[in-house]
């Protein structure tokens, strides 16, 4: 169907160049005149468009003069003259599209036509990169550019301060990695002074390599975790609960050894909530199962776990730590080793911990997440660039509203790619691997193997070494040093191994880079000689065929194989591509799996190679197979990644409104007006006859949260006094408790003390509830919802849970408001809750390592105590 109507209404591709035809011819009308300005007068153009822009132009009117500016701009600081093709591209970008530009076309430089375009508007532009060398190496290299247009120009990078983030947020064109972004994101929506923010609101980002970024670490979210409010008392109180608990017939729980699980039977709930209902953990009447308990029965199961399923001397030991503090570690099960440091996760450690007895230690938990894909959605525009988008074109157009273009080379690609060559076994395609590399190495033609694996990369150096080749291994560890290599990798007769080229940002050239070379360089004679020595290396790597790509396997997706592939035959230079593939590849055992039998029929010896239509066409649909599989999961994720962003999307509009209120004492009074209204409707229904009146509800709720005690009693027995002129009476006096409470305070002490409990309520519950989230979403599929659909029960409870926390931030404001005594003393200079930021920013540190990075030691995050 799509293919039908995109034959009839062209692609997207063919319409873009066919509507912006003419595009080049405009800028080119200004390129003589441009040439003709001083520097000074070619920077004046800038002030020029802004004032247009200013005056009512939009980014369209001006867009051709601009894309001039920058053309020649980038001539006098680089040398480069921007081609047709690339200024297409950069009309892309700014058209809030993906441009498809294969490895080699410029993306660097086509970036910036676009980043200055949309700079003009003075609301910062992010160009974003995969990782901090290439920010600074961008930032650094295209400075020079918009120097020329009078832009500031800045890089973010991991161990910056918050003072040096803020300034380079502050520049026009910001180069910055996904991470970074993400986190100062993040860590922006922690501080409790609006002087503590160092990102600007996000205006447009063009994310480069952006199908690394947006769909292969989709799936990984940024986490700035931290530890937990002390529990201790609550996994004491859950632990005394287990004992009385029993097993067996007429049980209390359940035991499912092999999946290590256990749960509560109808009896042993009952005997739960009693239990909690003494210990004052549940409300009288109130079930564990309501959502709001949700953590309750979570720690009741880890509780059950720790009991029935882990034992002493078997799972694990108490010994003493170095302080002679004991503590509970684990024992590697096959080997019976104690594996010092590891925690079980989810509270279980803690349940084990207070089931011996020993100290319960703090756990980790989230204190902020966001996606790479709902982060960069919140970007009012963006846009994307990449060699290879098209075979994902779909997904980037679903879920992030990004069209692909399909921008042409600047010359046409003179790269032959061969067939696939098929062996029956590995070792066949080993040696025929290694007997290819060598021969090319021979004829002095250089050599990029692609592998799937860093075990595979080592193997095939160890054969390369066995057959004294020499060869470079990459392995994504030192992307500066990696750089390097990549550089040099298309010299006469280099051979490079590499895992994974995706998203690695240097091109190869034919006979090594000559900047590089050029930096060696000692005088003017000296760079004469190494130029020359590069012309003739660069003309014979050409006659020994370019640079020839060899995959070694085919990755799950075309795409990373087409990445690879494409690092040959950059801007028109000659290149060869081919894969070699073995019958007992993973992919093929797995996708193909009537390939073992085919072959046997065959009988073809091991190192004969096998060039069969029928597998490369399997081969092609396993990968399509693969390919909508990933993308249902990211979908999936996505879907319950929702729930929560629409959740963290209205916090966080609040809290930065908290965060720059000047006033909340209106906030506030509403605040306290809202809690006594709930309490009064829960005391005195509307439907309900005074006999069903539970005063006593308000009277706890007064006491509780108001720190108020009022006769209601005996107002109620007045004559004439119903219902509604007792929440009169109640609300007088609360407002005039609050009044007297605050009468000698100047203002300004009394806003900052208002202003820091609603953002610290409002964080500490909004970490409680991302935690309950967690605990919710884990439980979801365990729970028997017959036919329901988890991810609407999900959607629908957690809902419930977050109305719930929004009425929670009221009542404890309001309650530690009335608590807390308000006494006037200076203000300290910084703010208290920095270490708080500052505790965040290292566990964000620990996080942004990796997935699921070890949990470093715990380091307790409390802000300031507060005066009683
Ligand atoms: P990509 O990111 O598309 O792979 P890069 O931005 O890394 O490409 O640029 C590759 C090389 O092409 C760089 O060495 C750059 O200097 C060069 N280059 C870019 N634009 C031009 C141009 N218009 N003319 C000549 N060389 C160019
Ligand atoms: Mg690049």
């Amino acid at each position: 169907m799509l293919n039908l109507l995109s034959s009839f209404f062209g692609t997207p591709s063919s319409r873009f160049l066919k509507a912006n035809q003419a595009f080049p011819g405009a800028v080119k009308a200004f390129e003589a005149g441009f040439k003709a300005k001083s520097d000074a007068e070619l920077a004046a153009v800038t002030i020029a468009l802004r004032t247009k822009i200013q005056q009512g132009s939009g980014l369209e009117d001006v867009k051709a003069e601009a894309f001039a500016a920058v053309r020649e701009a980038a001539f006098r600081a680089l040398g480069l003259r921007a081609f047709d093709v690339q200024l297409l591209g950069g009309l892309a970008l700014h058209g809030g599209q993906i441009a498809e530009m294969k490895t080699g076309e410029g993306k660097t430089l086509v970036a910036t036509f676009a980043a200055y375009l949309n700079a003009l508007e003075g609301k910062g532009v992010h160009v974003v990169t995969v990782n901090d060398y290439l920010a600074k190496r961008d930032a650094a290299w295209m400075g020079g550019v918009f120097e020329k247009l009078g832009l500031t120009t800045a890089a973010i990078y991991h161990g910056q301060s918050p003072e040096e983030r803020k300034a380079a947020y502050m520049a026009d064109v910001t180069y910055a990695t996904n991470n970074e972004l993400g986190f100062d994101y993040l860590r922006d929506h922690m501080v409790l002074h609006p002087s503590q923010l160092v990102q600007r609101p996000l205006h447009f980002a063009i994310v480069d390599e952006v199908d690394s970024i947006l769909i292969d670490e989709a799936r990984t979210p940024l986490i700035i975790s931290g530890p937990t409010d002390d529990q201790t008392q609550l996994y004491l109180a859950v632990d005394g609960l287990i004992p009385q608990l029993t097993e067996g017939a007429e049980a209390d729980y359940e035991l499912d050894t092999k999946q290590r699980s256990a749960s509560l039977t109808d009896a042993g709930v009952d005997k739960a909530e009693h239990y909690l209902q003494e210990k004052g953990l549940l409300p009288v009447g109130e079930s564990i199962y309501d959502i709001h308990h949700i953590t309750l029965v979570h720690h009741i199961n880890q509780a059950l776990r720790a009991h029935t399923l882990y034992r002493k001397d078997a799972e694990y030991i108490v010994k003493p730590n170095a302080e002679g503090v004991p503590e509970v570690v684990l024992i590697d099960e096959f080997t019976g080793r104690m594996m010092a440091g590891r925690r079980l996760s989810d509270g279980l450690h803690q349940a084990i911990e207070a089931k011996e007895g020993v100290p319960v230690q703090q756990e980790n938990q989230t204190m902020a997440s966001i996606t790479f894909q709902n982060f960069f959605r919140l970007y009012p525009k963006l846009a994307g660039m990449t060699g290879t988008a098209a075979t994902e074109a779909e997904e980037f157009e679903n879920i992030y509203s990004l069209p692909t273009i399909v921008i042409p080379t600047n010359v046409p690609v003179a790269r032959t790619d061969s067939a696939d060559i098929i062996y029956p076994s590995k070792k066949g395609k080993l040696k025929a691997i290694v007997a290819d590399i060598a021969d090319c190495h021979k004829r002095g033609q250089p050599v990029l193997v692609g592998t799937t694996t860093i075990e595979r990369s080592e193997e095939l150096a160890l054969a390369l070494a066995e057959a004294n080749i020499p060869h470079q291994v990459l392995n994504a560890r030192f992307h500066e040093q990696e750089a390097q290599i990549i550089a040099q990798a298309g010299r006469q007769g280099a051979v490079t191994i590499a895992t994974n080229m995706a998203g690695r940002g240097t091109d190869i050239k034919l006979g090594g880079n000559l900047e590089l070379l050029l930096a060696e360089a000692q005088d003017a004679q000296g760079a004469a000689k190494i130029k020359a020595a590069h012309a003739a290396e660069h003309a014979e790597v050409m006659a020994a065929g370019g640079l020839k790509v060899l995959g070694t396997e085919r990755h799950e997706s075309r795409r990373i194989d087409n990445q690879l592939r494409g690092r040959s035959g950059r801007q028109g230079d000659v290149g060869a591509s081919v894969f070699y593939l073995s019958m007992q590849d993973d992919l093929i055992k797995r996708f193909v799996p009537n390939i073992e039998g085919l072959l046997s029929k065959l009988n073809v010896p091991d190192d004969e190679a096998v060039q069969m239509g029928i597998v490369s066409k399997s081969i092609e649909n396993a990968q399509n197979k693969i390919e909508a599989l990933n993308f249902d999961l990211r979908k999936n994720i996505l879907k319950y990644d929702e729930v929560l962003n629409d959740q963290r999307k209205v916090i966080y509009d609040q809290r930065m409104q908290v965060l720059h209120a000047e006033n909340l004492a209106e906030t506030i009074v509403g605040f306290r007006h809202d809690v006594l209204e709930n309490l009064t409707a829960q005391a005195f229904p509307a439907d309900a006859l005074p006999e069903q009146w539970q005063p006593q509800l308000l009277d706890d709720g007064l006491k509780m949260w108001f720190g108020l005690e009022l006769p209601l009693q005996d107002w109620l027995k007045e004559a004439d006094v119903g219902a509604s002129s007792v929440v009169e009476r109640c609300r007088a006096a609360v407002d005039a408790a609050w009044a007297e409470k605050t009468a000698s305070l100047p203002p300004e002490v009394l806003r900052s003390i208002e202003k820091s409990v609603v953002l610290q309520t409002l964080d500490r519950l909004w970490r409680h509830h991302l935690q309950g989230l967690d605990f919710l979403r884990k439980g979801i599929g365990l729970r028997g919802y017959a036919q329901k659909d988890p991810l609407n029960e999900y959607g629908k409870e957690s809902f419930v849970l977050f109305e719930e926390m929004l009425g929670q931030i009221k009542r404890e404001s309001i309650g530690l408001l009335a608590r807390v005594q308000l006494v006037q003393e200076p203000a300290p200079p910084v703010p208290a809750p920095a270490n708080l930021v500052q505790v965040a920013e290292e566990a964000a540190q620990r996080t942004l390592k990796k997935p699921q990075a070890p949990k470093g030691p715990a380091k307790q995050v409390k802000p300031k105590p507060r005066k009683r």
